[in-house]
């Protein structure tokens, strides 16, 4: 038996948890990568009543599942939040106003402005009645002081505290997550928190201007393969360190997270714990895309905290199980799939794609 097996069968998923295949899931942002993927994680799950919400009209949503009831609506607004949450037993809150490092650098109002989302979202959940709520916290929640050497230690969960999270994005995430832990310690509704640590994976954002580093480095290499221009640009120095979870390992993770009730109202790290240099992660995609490119690097660029990886001991502990799908294998897969959406948008074939 798999490991991956092996850790379904010992802890708690949405399938064995007590929730019926046709009790009401509602799932927010999920025209989004990571959201959309959930919705495809319970269909295939077997839940027949899913509902998906996301503010961008449905032809933009990156992926639609089958049977999925899919709504356009901004769950920034309050009346938004309680339709959405109508009859729910479970509300999963992947909405929210994020990019990579260039977008959560830039506009720090629009990260800051998610809280209205997390704020409704919880609210209105526990109006309706949902028996439990997951809320996607962040990395970016961590204190940045521990951050600021691409070698630094991996970060636990007790060290957003005392807190200096990165500006905007990660402040708000640590507000919504505090608003999970009381909507539990006062009202009694659980409510479950995982930071994710860098999430790649096909159908992700790719261009645009919202992609993060995996997605990127795959466009620069494939770009640079088709237009014969063999240079790749690199933001900061490249010596930047970060781990990365692949999209299955996160789905997955969220199931058992939010059906553990030892993890009541706990952010714990969802992340790889395997750290990988931004250099090295050029090095990887040029591997996997057969080519080598003359690297330049933009010190100007938006580059983040100088390193930041994942402990796992808590994950471990408690679920017996931790995102491992290897980088490399990963990233294998996201190059194939931006490939093909690349030679997809070159035949003026509809992709995924957000603007900035
Ligand atoms: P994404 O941008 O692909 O998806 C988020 C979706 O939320 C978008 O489709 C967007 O249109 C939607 N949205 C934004 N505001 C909304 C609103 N007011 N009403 C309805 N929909 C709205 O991002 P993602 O990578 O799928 O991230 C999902 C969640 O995970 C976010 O909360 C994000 O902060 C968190 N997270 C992601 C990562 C990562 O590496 N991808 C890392 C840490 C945390």
């Amino acid at each position: 038996m798999s490991q991956q097996a092996k850790t379904v069968q010992k802890n708690r998923t949405a399938r064995t948890s007590g929730l019926k295949p046709d009790d009401q899931i509602v799932i927010t942002g999920a025209g989004g990568f990571i959201g959309g993927a959930l919705a495809r994680y319970f269909h295939d799950q077997g839940f027949t009543r899913i509902r998906a919400v996301d503010k961008k009209p449905l032809p933009r949503w990156y992926q639609h599942v089958p049977g999925v009831e899919s709504l356009c609506l901004d769950v920034s607004q309050e009346d938004n939040c309680r339709s959405v949450c109508e009859g729910a037993v479970e509300v999963y809150n992947l909405a929210a106003d994020m990019g990579g490092m260039g977008f959560i650098e830039r506009f720090r109002i629009e990260c800051l402005r998610s809280i209205l989302i997390n704020t409704h979202m919880i609210e209105a959940a526990w109006r309706g009645g949902a028996q439990r709520y997951f809320y996607s916290s962040s990395a970016c929640a961590y204190n940045t002081e521990l951050q600021k050497d691409p070698h630094c230690r991996a970060l636990k969960e007790s060290d957003a505290y005392p807190a200096m999270a990165e500006r905007g994005y990660g402040w708000e995430k640590l507000m919504s997550e505090m608003f999970c832990q009381e909507y539990w310690a006062e009202r009694g509704m659980r409510t479950a928190i995982a930071r994710f640590h860098n999430v790649y994976g096909p159908f992700g954002t790719w261009d645009g201007g919202r992609e993060k580093a995996p997605a990127a480095i795959c466009r620069k290499v494939i770009e640079a393969k088709d237009s014969g221009r063999h240079t790749i640009e690199i933001w900061g120095d490249g010596t930047q360190t970060r781990s990365f979870m692949y999209i299955d390992d996160c789905t997955l993770g969220i199931d058992l997270i939010t059906h553990c009730d030892e993890l009541i109202a706990t952010p714990i790290n969802l992340g790889s714990n395997e750290l990988i240099a931004i250099n090295d992660l050029v090095s990887i995609a040029e591997e996997i895309g057969g080519i080598k490119l003359k690297r330049t690097y933009d010190p100007t660029a938006p580059k983040g905290v100088a390193g930041r990886n994942s402990d796992n001991t808590m994950i471990q502990r408690i679920l017996g199980w931790q995102p491992s799908t290897p980088f490399r294998e990963g990233l294998a897969k996201t190059y194939a799939w931006i490939a093909q959406q690349y030679a997809d948008r070159k035949a003026g074939k509809r992709t995924v794609k957000d603007e900035a």
